[in-house]
């Protein structure tokens, strides 16, 4: 028998965690992001489940090359855009559409020689200060590139920093207002938080009167909401935005040990039992992906009840306390299911953000690190 660890992709979930993202921007055409192969998923796992989306947005040729290899005909957009000017023959010859936030790029396009002319998403750098043009360099990088033969449709773009926190999204609504405000072309603006948080208000703004926020994303680009993350976790869960896990991370009991008062587990002893009881080994460790960096107490299903991870994460596994099953007279031994995170088989759901949270991250870097060695398996649905 292999080692117990899988990574289950629940389609229905997908399918669900997608229609989501149109019902909270029904005006919206819907990129699903699914760069770093789909955050983990595997593209060609989630295909079939996203392919109701209106496209795909990535950042990797190779996975975009992939995505033609699936026969999607539909739209392809890399949200860094090109990286090196021969990158612009992949895009002419797969017909990918892509973005531009630098001057470097726009030459590229300038000498590119193609018969199809391109379709870019050009982008505004209004306030996340990490790709695009100045709102004061927007213009003339609009104008450059409406002059090039090279280029078909422009599209404008921005990002916003803060769509899950605080501060919003209206000081970089403004400025992108301010920057395109007589310029043609669809917009693309939302990224999970704003599609959840801000699409609604924005779309309410828009058909009022004199509105100061004008959202009018033609397109919407759904990352972590696909996947079932609550991207403002936790403020608000995936359960408050009706959100269901894409991925179970699941593995067994391997091993159980009966403690004794003052008993330490694992490595530098990090655990010492205040009284008797029981743990119980998973066959899961830090590479499987699995957080280092959860301590004691962090979240974990076993049977399908709520427990905790007790002592440190070691390379291949985790121990975890049977205590609450214990005392619930719950049997429970070696062979038991464990899920680490997303949803038994009894039906309990563990969050992502949860275990992200106790570990001090968030749901996207555990789902991006799953390891190479754990085996997916594809859910029904
Ligand atoms: C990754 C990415 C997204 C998706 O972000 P989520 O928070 O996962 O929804 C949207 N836009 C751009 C430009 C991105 O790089």
């Amino acid at each position: 028998m292999p080692r117990p660890i899988l990574a289950t992709v629940h389609p229905e979930a997908l399918r669900h965690n997608l229609q989501r993202a149109r019902d909270c921007a029904p005006d919206a055409r819907v990129w699903a992001v699914v760069k770093a192969n789909a955050y983990g998923h595997g593209i060609e796992r989630c295909f079939d489940a996203l392919r109701s989306a209106d496209g795909f947005a990535l950042l990797d040729l190779a996975e975009a090359e992939r995505l033609r290899a699936l026969d999607w005909r539909g739209p392809v957009l890399l949200l860094e855009g090109v990286f090196e000017p021969r990158d612009l023959e992949l895009c002419s010859r797969l017909h990918l559409w892509h973005t531009v936030h630098c001057t470097e790029q726009i030459d590229w396009l300038a000498a590119h020689k193609t018969q199809v002319p391109h379709r870019v998403f050009l982008k505004l750098n209004s306030g996340m200060n990490r790709l695009g043009f100045k709102p004061a360099a927007f213009r003339a990088a609009w104008a450059r590139l409406n002059a090039l033969p090279q280029v078909d449709e422009i599209s404008l773009m921005t990002h916003f920093s803060d769509a899950d926190g605080a501060r919003g999204i209206a000081h970089q609504l403004a400025a992108f207002e301010a920057a395109t405000a007589d310029l043609p072309g669809e917009r693309s603006l939302c990224n999970s938080a704003a599609i959840l948080r801000h699409a609604a208000v924005a779309l309410k703004s828009r058909s009022g009167e004199a509105a100061t926020e004008v959202l009018a994303s033609d397109w919407v680009r759904s990352g972590i909401a696909t996947y079932g993350g609550a991207p403002d976790h936790p403020n608000r869960t995936a359960a408050d935005w009706n959100l269901q896990p894409a991925m179970t991370l699941s593995s067994r009991l391997i091993g159980v040990q009966e403690l004794e008062t003052g008993d330490t587990v694992g490595y530098g002893s990090a655990f010492t039992a205040d009284r008797p009881m029981r743990v119980g080994v998973v066959a899961c460790g830090y590479a499987d992906g699995y957080p280092r960096h959860a301590p004691t107490g962090t979240p974990i299903l076993v049977d399908g009840v709520r427990t905790r991870v007790v002592g440190r994460v070691s390379m291949d596994m985790i121990t975890v306390d049977l205590s609450p099953l214990d005392e619930a007279g719950h049997a429970c031994g070696v062979g038991e299911e464990v899920v680490l995170w997303g949803r038994s088989e009894s039906g309990a759901v563990l969050p992502v953000d949860e275990v992200a949270h106790a570990a001090g991250t968030i749901s996207y870097e555990l789902l991006c690190a799953v390891a190479q060695r754990v085996p997916f398996a594809a859910g029904e649905g």
